[in-house]
């Protein structure tokens, strides 16, 4: 087979994305091919089978996984997502990003990920109860507080991470309760205040240094996010409670749109109500492909990888593209907004709010002693505006892009740390 046809034959996957990324800056940091071959593959990789029982009495299977990137600054750290669409090249890329990401905000992890691969809105809850149980005894030789600490991600949230946090403790420590195994917990069991807003909070946190550097004020701007998850609403809020206009907003079934600005805690209320926010009064209906290419100041891309590539990436008209999501921008894509002067605040240090409070969390659990809610914020606000400015001094310094430039900061922390612990044995 010739190579064009190879090509066409295997589409690249974010994992083939993640690569390249990576290997630019291993070019720009002049990393040896032995360090690169130190912190470029996953150091493990396990997949397991969930058989489990549905409410019927039927079995039902499927796969999952659990990606362990790197582990030379810390214990593997990554969320878990369950989506029909997982495969095990996205966990292996979600994992290095994570790897990047802790490394970005410094704080003392390594990278993981885990997936499943559902469509968790087909269960029901005590299904998804016997799914998520059973998923975690098949990765839990991997888990622990030292060693590998799962988070929620794509449709997993506090009350999976409380399920995942009990059969650990059951498996390892007769039920004695073993917190710090994961994060994003309810609060009831050792969540962290503020872990649920993390990312979205810190996602506008980066925003707010972004408008300060290119001198737009976020008051009367105009911004748009695609995805209302738990990143994206939360942003959403945090720019309309600093009168910024939210025009347009989105989730898997559909958007909306009000060019004076939509209604962002009553568009809450009836996604809490309906599931989605289609259908909200006050807003015309907006198409996914449209949406991404309204005239804007801010797009927050806060949904799920590739949302933006070579094929609609000269039409999105934004200023600051701020990502929330992971992976959302294909290296085509990159280039594109790049070149029609798009300032974009990668995912790396966009979204690394959600993984940061995570960290407090684990400490907390590790500590036995509890934050209150200013201590946690401000903390998380430290820690964003410190790594923005350190990912900007190296895209000024090095006039390189900004996902370049972040990139070369995480993966320059985890050179560091692999020279300094050396090659085993
Ligand atoms: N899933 C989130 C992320 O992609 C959070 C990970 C964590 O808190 O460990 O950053």
């Amino acid at each position: 087979m010739s190579t064009e046809l190879l090509a066409a034959a295997h589409a690249p996957s974010a994992y083939d994305f993640a690569l390249q990324n990576f290997e630019l800056a291993a070019e720009a940091l002049e990393l040896t091919e032995c360090t690169r071959s130190l912190i470029k593959y996953p150091e493990r990789v396990l997949t397991v089978n969930i058989p489990f029982r549905l409410d019927n009495g039927d079995i039902r299977r499927y796969e999952g996984y659990r990606v362990q990137h790197n582990t030379s600054r810390g214990p593997a750290k990554g969320g878990i997502r369950y989506h029909p669409g997982v495969t095990l090249d996205e966990v292996k890329a979600l994992a290095m990003w994570m790897t990047w990401k802790c490394a970005v905000v410094d704080v003392p992890f390594g990278g993981g990920k885990g997936g499943v691969i559902v469509d968790p809105k087909q269960l029901t809850l005590p299904e998804l109860e016997r799914m998520t149980r059973r998923y975690t005894a098949g990765i839990a030789p991997l888990l622990g507080p030292q060693r590998d600490i799962p988070a929620p991600d794509v449709y997993t949230n506090a009350q999976t991470m409380g399920w995942i946090m009990d059969t650990y403790s059951m498996m390892s420590a007769g039920g004695y309760p073993i917190p710090s195994v994961v994060t994003g917990k309810p609060l009831s069991i050792g969540g962290s205040l503020g872990r649920a807003e993390a990312t979205g909070r810190g996602a506008f946190h980066t925003l707010v240094s972004a408008c300060e550097q290119l001198h737009i004020s976020m008051k009367g701007s105009k911004s748009v996010v695609q995805g209302f998850g738990n990143a994206g609403s939360v942003v959403a809020n945090l720019l309309d409670g600093h009168q910024s206009l939210v025009i347009a907003v989105n989730d898997s079934r559909g958007g909306v749109y009000n060019p004076a600005g939509l209604d962002i805690p009553k568009l809450m209320l009836h996604k809490e109500r309906t599931g989605t926010v289609v259908g909200f009064a006050h807003a015309e209906a907006i198409t996914n492909a449209d949406l991404l290419t309204l005239e804007c100041d801010i797009l927050i891309p806060a949904a799920l990888e590739n949302a933006i590539t070579g094929e609609n990436a000269h039409r999105v008209r934004a200023r600051i593209v701020a990502e929330a999501a992971n992976g959302p921008l294909t290296p085509e894509a990159d280039a594109i907004l790049e070149g029609n002067g798009v300032f974009i605040i990668p995912d790396i240090l966009c979204n690394a709010g959600g993984v940061t409070v995570s960290y407090f969390e684990w400490c907390q659990n590790e500590q036995h002693y509890y934050w209150d809610l200013h201590e946690v914020e401000n903390r998380l606000e430290r820690v964003m505006n410190k790594a923005f400015k350190e990912v900007l001094d190296i895209h000024s310094d090095r006039k390189v892009g900004m996902r370049l430039a972040a990139n070369m900061l995480g993966i320059s922390r985890v050179a560091t740390a692999t020279t300094a612990r050396g090659l085993y044995p």
